[in-house]
């Protein structure tokens, strides 16, 4: 399919899936098989060899997964992708095709809970130095880049801050090293915006939320623009030959595959967070809806933070659309047609006890570690999803005692409203007598 020619709505329906050829089946069909069988020895040697492409096993390639990768990948705009078992192990796969013992990683402090420790605590222990970077100016960034640093990081909205990274200025300062941007994008979606149009590289997204949408399946994926010039003194592997694989090298063999193949046939191949067949298919499927959801999701938001703002029992409202946001410029300039999508933070007057008299109220919102459902979700973050984080790595990533997560589904929004009314009324039931309420701590939390 020449992909450009078709609209959004058009390819999150139609990308990666033509009729099955053998029974013409419609939908995508689910090949749940472990191997694939070879047209003889010289076809099997040839696909070992990487010297055609095609189904060996589905740790590495399954035709159902590359109909996900293939619609993931037109809809972000990029050459390819690779799809995993999570968003953890997209990051991971990533992080470590790119930087090995004694390399750097520049990234944003305010990052998903699960890759501030993958960075913090296992990258680290594997020799794999990151440095968290505190303010939003690239400039902040460019000032600890070194000859080490191999990447460049940070989430397109931050989970769950709502601040907006300066995509455009990030790879101006990573393409000024010689190194990629990687942008987390789960929390945009390719339908708000598309990270390899403003400059990045390389997109990873945790397709549990927003591409499977219903919450029912994990996965992730990695979509390479193709267009980075992998520079030889920066990453010598990439031009080194491969021993593995007879000699060959990444970039002399696959020019701009490189990345992709080596992903595939390298990363899969000897880490082996291959996603299910069946979780492919659920998220395929998802992605066909994902422009309605959204749409519906960020609509749904933009009534519900604004009603939120407006009620006494809330300190602050963390949502980029808002006009009161430090990073509302930014939205305005990177997400222009609908919203900064439909995961936002607000600041509960009382803290810690109003956060979980708050949660404990809500009846139609579930509380759930998750985001991206069809169904509105809350969590308490400094107690759950981030709650692994020191004090300050809590401060850094934008996230105070009485901060409350949402994520808005697609709901009628007046129910949603009326949920959320009745438990904040219960949120401040015995406020203001035990000292532990509003005020003392808000200011410095909120940086
Ligand atoms: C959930 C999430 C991840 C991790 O993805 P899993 O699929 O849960 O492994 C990474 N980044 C962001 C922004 C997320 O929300």
């Amino acid at each position: 399919m020449a992909d450009g020619q078709f609209g959004f709505a058009t390819r999150a329906v139609h990308a990666g899936n033509i009729p099955d050829k053998a029974t013409g089946a419609r939908a995508l069909p689910i090949y749940e098989s472990a191997a694939f069988v070879f047209e003889n020895s010289d076809d099997a040697a040839a696909r070992f060899a990487l010297r055609k492409y095609g189904e060996i096993y589905s740790r590495i390639v399954n035709p159902t997964v590359a109909a996900l990768e293939e619609r993931v990948a037109s809809l972000e705009g990029g050459l390819g992708a690779v799809a995993t078992a999570s968003g953890m192990a997209a990051e991971f796969i990533t992080f470590v095709a790119l930087a090995g013992q004694g390399d750097r990683i520049v990234a944003s402090s305010q990052l998903y809970g699960g890759t501030i420790t993958q960075l913090d605590v296992t990258l680290r222990r594997l020799g794999i130095e990151t440095v968290f970077v505190d303010g939003d100016d690239p400039a902040d960034y460019a000032a600890v880049i070194d000859d080490r640093t191999k990447l460049v990081y940070a989430e397109a909205v931050a989970n769950p801050s709502g601040e907006i990274a300066d995509i455009e200025g990030l790879a101006e300062v990573a393409h000024a090293a010689r190194i990629p941007l990687v942008v987390d994008s789960t929390m945009a979606t390719p339908y708000l915006m598309r990270p390899i149009e403003h400059g990045a590289d390389i997109v990873i997204h945790s397709a549990t939320k927003f591409l499977s949408g219903a919450g029912t399946v994990l996965g992730g994926v990695v979509v390479d623009s193709g267009t980075f010039h992998w520079d030889e003194d920066k990453f010598p592997l990439f031009y080194e030959p491969v021993p593995s694989y007879n000699g060959l090298t990444w970039v002399g063999n696959f020019a701009q595959y490189a990345f992709l193949t080596r992903l595939r046939a390298e990363q899969l191949r000897d880490v082996g967070p291959a996603i299910s067949a069946h979780s492919a298919f659920l998220i395929a499927q998802g992605v066909e809806t994902l422009p309605l959801r959204v749409q519906r999701q960020v609509d749904n938001t933009r009534e519900i933070a604004a009603w939120l703002e407006a009620q006494p029992q809330v300190e602050a409202v963390h949502w980029a659309g808002l006009a009161s946001h430090p990073h509302h410029d930014r939205a305005l300039k990177y997400f222009p047609n609908a919203g900064s999508g439909s995961v936002f933070s607000f600041d509960i007057r009382g803290g810690r006890a109003a956060g979980r008299r708050f949660i404990d109220s809500l009846n139609l919102f579930s509380h759930v570690a998750n985001i991206g459902d069809v169904k509105s979700l809350a969590i308490h973050p400094a107690s759950t999803t981030h709650g692994q984080l020191s004090d300050e790595q809590l401060r850094e990533a934008g996230i105070g005692e009485g901060t409350i997560r949402l994520s808005i589904g697609i709901e009628t929004a007046a129910d949603l409203i009326a949920d959320l009314g009745q438990a904040l009324e219960n949120s401040q039931e015995s406020a203001g007598a035990d000292g532990t309420q509003s005020g003392a701590h808000s200011e410095e939390d909120r940086s």
